[in-house]
């Protein structure tokens, strides 16, 4: 089967066209600048990169343009849409009402709409998506693969905030957790790599990207996870703040004069370790910085690192122990730096890391030693195979 994985944002959208039979990826990119200019980038894979500038009022002209160019005799990966079996479509926020994968049908579209006041930013996106890929396939089923699902086996204890109970009778207000698909697919793959059973596991999965979320999945099942009811909570992120005090909030409105708005500005996009660094969002800027003694670069990498550190100790606690640490996303998979100051924290679990291992760049990996009383490895995420397998599951 070829499913076409669809990651819809509100003004971009990525896509992979995946056959599910070898799992090779045919061909891939990205619709950038959606509702102004409008940027195409194809790659049929094995073939050098295309970009096409051309309007895109909507997400259904990228869409159009994305079949276009996978049917364009020259360089398309496929020679009809008929190859097309499926689309997986990557959806944020899914609340209570899935705790797993849905073939979209209207009953289904219905209760995705009706999470869209939780994530106001994805949902609607997602959905606009979804509705272009129907009008442009008619005839393909659609499955949606949700990023809150897999956090859904949280226990009460943890998802419940120190709330007035009524804002989640009334408002939905809990912890739901993000990332999930990579959280899923990242511990299934550790245990899988390590030869563990993971019906009787105790895996830490920290999913350290742009966005970061950390989970603890015990026997396979997730029991607490990083980010709440949006994914501003937890680590400290690229720009985004993760775990504060709330009272700061009413204080530095005070202060610079800002309206809830404002504040959820500076909290999602001007902080984490780009504010306090005041240098970038990204590692490979801040690492530079710091070999070259920037004292701001050096705090917001110790920040990181530390927060990391507390979240693993708080897992292992949930989970009374751990037996392995898998470090993906961006980060995780590329920064063996902030991964030992990260581990540096952790000898109390019986971790030593295997400094020369820890070199290791964006592949599968074991970077402790072969004593080490808890395995740490690098496990690369792969969030449209994870999708693409959601998705052949459900449909064929
Ligand atoms: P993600 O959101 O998973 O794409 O991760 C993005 C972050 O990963 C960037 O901000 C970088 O800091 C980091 N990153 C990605 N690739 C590399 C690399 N090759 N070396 C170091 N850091 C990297």
């Amino acid at each position: 089967m070829n499913v076409l994985v669809i990651n819809c944002g509100s003004s971009s959208l990525k896509y992979q066209l995946i056959n599910s039979d070898s799992e090779a990826v045919l061909a891939k990119g990205l619709c950038e600048r959606i509702g102004l200019d409008g940027r195409l980038v194809y790659q049929k894979i094995g073939m050098d990169k295309e970009i096409t500038e051309s309007a895109m009022p909507t997400h259904k002209e990228a869409i159009q343009m994305v079949l276009d160019a996978l049917v364009n005799p020259k360089s398309g990966a496929i020679e009809s849409l008929s190859e097309i079996d499926a689309v997986g479509h990557r959806v944020v926020h899914g609340a209570e009402k899935f705790a797993a994968s849905f073939v979209l049908t209207e009953e289904v579209l219905a209760q995705v709409e009706e999470c869209n006041d939780l994530a106001p930013l994805h949902n609607p996106a997602n959905l606009i998506g979804i509705r272009a890929c129907q009008e442009l396939m008619p005839n393909v089923p659609m499955v949606g693969v949700f990023d809150t699902a897999f956090h859904q086996t949280m226990p009460r204890k943890a998802y419940l905030y120190g709330l007035p109970y009524e804002y989640y009778e009334k408002y939905q207000v809990r912890r739901y957790g993000f990332h999930g698909t990579s959280h899923s697919f990242v511990s299934k793959r550790c245990a899988e790599f390590l030869n563990m059973d993971l019906n009787n596991s105790k895996i830490i999965v920290a999913h350290l990207g742009n966005g970061a979320s950390i989970s603890a999945v015990l026997n396979g099942s997730c029991v607490d996870t990083s980010m709440g009811l949006t994914p501003l909570e937890g680590l400290v992120m690229g720009t985004r703040s993760g775990d504060i005090d709330p009272a700061i909030m009413e204080y530095i409105a005070k202060k610079e004069n800002l309206d809830i708005e404002g504040i959820m500005n500076v909290l999602n996009k001007k902080s984490g370790v780009e504010g306090i660094s005041g240098v970038s969002s990204d590692f490979r800027d801040l690492e530079a910085a710091y070999n070259e003694g920037n004292e701001r670069a050096k705090d917001a990498c110790e920040v990181f690192a530390y927060r990391v550190a507390k979240y693993i100790g708080a897992y292992a606690a949930a989970m009374n122990g751990v037996d392995a640490i898998a470090f993906t996303a961006g980060i995780g998979e590329n920064t063996s730096f902030i991964r030992s100051m990260i581990l540096a924290y952790l000898g109390y679990l019986g971790i030593a890391v295997d400094e020369e291992a820890n070199q290791v760049r964006g592949e599968e990996r074991v970077i402790s030693t072969q004593d080490s009383g808890v395995k740490v490895c690098v496990i690369p995420t792969n969030e449209e195979l994870a999708i693409c397998r959601e998705t052949v599951a459900l449909v064929k």
